[in-house]
């Protein structure tokens, strides 16, 4: 399989063994969450389903989650802010990573980043067991944008929509961020003062609308996610 999933969430790349985490704070927050994502899954005719408790114990459902769980459980450990982690491989955030890099941030939108990305130079292997994945969440400190070396990107976010927003933007950042490296001139420098400033005004404002323009799309989709 090589095409990206219909996750209920337009705009953000899935690909087989990403992985996206949510956590929730009462019903009608879990359902807003999970209604257009199971509804996409069975659809597509999805049969693997489970819930997990904050340890990444499996509480309901009749197989395992992925060993890699744990990235999401010990990443909101410390870093309680971090209520949704989303990790996952899209093309061109994994070709950065394959070069061992940050992208270079070369366009206004992409002052979203600002002084919130790390890399993770080392990325040798599976995160499959808690240590090791709370290894990962103390390097990263406050970073919501975590680069893994040769694998691929984790976005956090206090909310879907920051989260979301940053895992969709971070694909574009580095799209043009590559296109821009392969001229090979030097790209035209942006001041940081007004970054700053961009920054704050992409998380308070456009965070939200694309997560609106993004449910609205599910809704357009299929009415009956409202229902
Ligand atoms: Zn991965």
């Amino acid at each position: 399989m090589t095409e990206a999933l219909d996750f209920g969430i337009p705009g953000l790349n899935l690909a087989p063994g990403d992985h996206i985490c949510a956590l929730y704070m009462g019903a009608a927050e879990r359902d807003a969450i999970l209604l257009p994502y199971l509804q996409a899954g069975l659809r597509s005719g999805d049969k693997c389903i489970c819930v997990v408790d904050q340890e990444a114990r499996v509480v309901r459902g009749r197989w395992d989650v992925t060993p890699a769980i744990h990235l999401h459980t010990e990443i909101h450990r410390v870093r309680p802010d971090a209520r949704v982690v989303v990790h996952n491989h899209p093309y061109y955030v994994s070709l950065i990573a394959a070069l061992g890099t940050l992208p270079e941030l070369v366009h206004q939108t992409g002052s979203l980043f600002l002084d919130d990305m790390y890399l993770l130079e080392k990325y040798d292997g599976e995160i499959d067991a808690p240590w090791r994945a709370a290894e990962l969440a103390q390097q990263i400190g406050s970073a919501n944008l975590v680069i893994l070396a040769n694998h691929g990107v984790i976005a956090t976010g206090r909310n879907m929509a920051e989260a979301v927003y940053r895992a969709v933007s971070i694909e574009r950042v580095c799209h043009l961020a590559y296109d821009v490296m392969v001229t090979g001139r030097t790209p035209s420098k942006m001041n940081r003062g007004d970054m700053v400033g961009m920054q704050a005004s992409l998380i308070e404002r456009a965070a939200d609308v694309y997560w609106a323009g993004a449910a609205r799309m599910t809704i357009k989709a299929d009415r009956s996610v409202l229902t």
